[in-house]
């Protein structure tokens, strides 16, 4: 069996991720967290928050409506830009991304083509349908957003958000006159977007609904020097340049200065949290190795944009985005500022006012959540069983409490130290089956520590400590316990 349909068949088994309504046959592109799945996210989330916000004193969190009014995606341009091109086969009705079927059957390069030339392609390569072979239709396009009618009588459009970023744009000027903020300062906001994929797959990778960590950092366009950058410019990421790209190379490690200085990252403020995205996924146990950022073509780049640069992860399947990192210029602000009719400006010291530009980092969780457990799985022949091996401030639980036989005494005394380790940690207590049998359910979502409590413990109150990564036992008394965890687990070392 291959590495990822063992991790999905242990995800679903021990309640990590499970299909959305599976009772009822699913529906695709939608997964619900259970009880450890939950935990792992929320851990996650929490050590972003921990990492991008908490450590920053300008960067403030909101959390804006799903649903949100016509108008603001008019604005945008989701309206009008927010669509994939798809043909649908005559014969047997199946619908695709045209685009991704021209690239699979020719090899050709098409992002961007309008549906004319896509259709022109098509018919002059005579791609056929995938699944029958039946003729394929004229291309159309699709818009990606789901559109929902609003109150009883319907007659206002709404549509779930299909990025948290225009929730950020719309409250820019509520959250400048509320904070007080100075240029540069950043909004960001953690929560759910909708696209409604046309074909969703790879389980956690391309979902209809998914969990978006964004930043937008507002900035002076004319201070192009970010002190912060300082402490990290030194950081290697890979690189794969655009000369890479186009001549089929691989991707070259530097500094992130050096990758500003080649024109390659846009901005020092972009700079700064590519070097912080390298750290952030190293840290939860991504390679260095699995890790590049790659210089987005000119085709594939807004026409607003100063220049992307998407950290891509090598996932079982190959490299995927991970992280967008957008400099998005002054082009949001501008189009709500005229749609909306609403001054959107910011007053500088010398009292001119500009519209502040923006660079955006923007975190796929659920995408974070497939790389970590891809990369923190063990297969472990010689344990006899496989497990997680994540680092422990992401881990669900922190510490699992077993007592070794099932005798009443034992059994209280277990109870009475996991009522206490509760207060401290997310801690589990089982008593059923072998300990060996606790220890592989224990490994198996990824508990950094195991304490047993035997028969020693019932004489002089000590237990032992079984660390997950090295199966390595100590003994220690039960007073000393917490700070013992506390130290092992090194929770508060980011
Ligand atoms: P984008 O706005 O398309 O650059 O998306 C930003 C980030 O959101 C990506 O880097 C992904 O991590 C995540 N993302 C985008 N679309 C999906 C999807 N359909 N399913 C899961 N994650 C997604």
């Amino acid at each position: 069996m291959e590495k990822i349909e063992k991790i999905i068949q242990i995800a679903k088994k021990r309640g990590f991720v499970f299909p959305n309504s599976e009772i009822y046959g699913g529906l695709s592109g939608t997964y619900d967290f259970g009880p450890i799945g939950f935990l792992l996210k929320k851990k996650i989330i929490d050590f972003w928050r921990e990492f991008f916000i908490k450590s920053e004193d300008n960067i403030f969190e909101i959390e804006s409506s799903l649903i949100m009014p016509e108008k603001v995606f008019e604005a945008s341009s989701h309206l009008k830009g927010f669509i994939d091109p798809i043909t649908k086969c005559k014969k047997c009705k199946n619908v695709f991304r045209a685009d991704h079927l021209i690239e699979d059957s020719t090899k050709m390069f098409v992002e961007g083509m309008s549906p004319e030339e896509l259709t022109r392609i098509i018919r002059e390569r005579n791609i056929r349908c995938p699944k029958c072979g039946g003729e394929l239709e004229d291309v159309k396009v699709f818009n990606l957003m789901f559109q929902m009618n609003v109150g009883a009588l319907g007659d206002t459009k709404g549509y779930l958000r299909p990025e948290t970023a225009q929730g950020i744009f719309v409250n820019f000027k509520n959250v400048l006159v509320s904070t007080r903020a100075k240029l540069p300062f950043g909004i960001a906001q953690i929560g759910k977007s909708f696209r409604n994929e046309i074909s969703p797959r790879q389980w956690l990778i391309r979902l209809r609904e998914f969990t978006q960590a964004e930043i937008e950092f507002f900035i002076n366009p004319e201070e192009k020097t970010f002190e912060k950058l300082k402490d990290y410019e030194n950081v290697k990421i890979r690189i794969l340049s655009r000369e890479a790209q186009k001549e089929s190379k691989k991707e070259e490690e530097m500094t992130v200065r050096e990758a500003l200085e080649k024109g390659i990252i846009p901005s020092e403020y972009m700079a700064y949290f590519i070097a912080k995205e390298q750290l952030f996924y190293e840290s939860l146990g991504v390679p260095k190795e699995a890790i590049r950022f790659r210089h987005m073509l000119p085709e594939e780049t807004p026409h607003y944009s100063k220049g992307n640069v998407d950290m891509e992860i090598l996932f079982d399947f190959g490299w995927k985005e991970v992280v967008g990192n957008a400099y998005r210029s002054d082009y949001d602000l501008k189009k709500h500022a005229e749609y909306s009719k609403t001054d959107l400006s910011y007053v500088v010291d010398d009292g001119r006012k500009i519209i502040p530009h923006v660079v955006e980092p923007s975190f796929g969780i659920e995408r974070t959540i497939y790389a970590i457990l891809l990369y923190s799985f063990i297969e472990d022949k010689e344990r006899g069983w496989d497990w997680f091996k994540f680092a422990p401030k992401i881990a669900p639980i922190s510490v699992a409490v077993f007592p070794l036989l099932n005798k009443e005494e034992m059994i209280n005394k277990s109870l009475e130290i996991y009522k206490s380790l509760r207060k401290e940690f997310d801690a589990i207590f089982d008593k059923s089956g072998s300990i060996g049998k606790r220890y592989a359910r224990s490994d198996e979502i990824g508990i950094p520590l195991a304490i047993t409590i035997d028969h020693q413990t019932l004489e002089d109150n000590t237990v032992t400590i079984r660390d997950r990564d090295t199966t390595k036992q100590e003994r220690v008394k039960i007073e000393k316990l917490i700070d013992r965890l506390k130290d092992l687990l090194k929770l508060e070392n980011y």
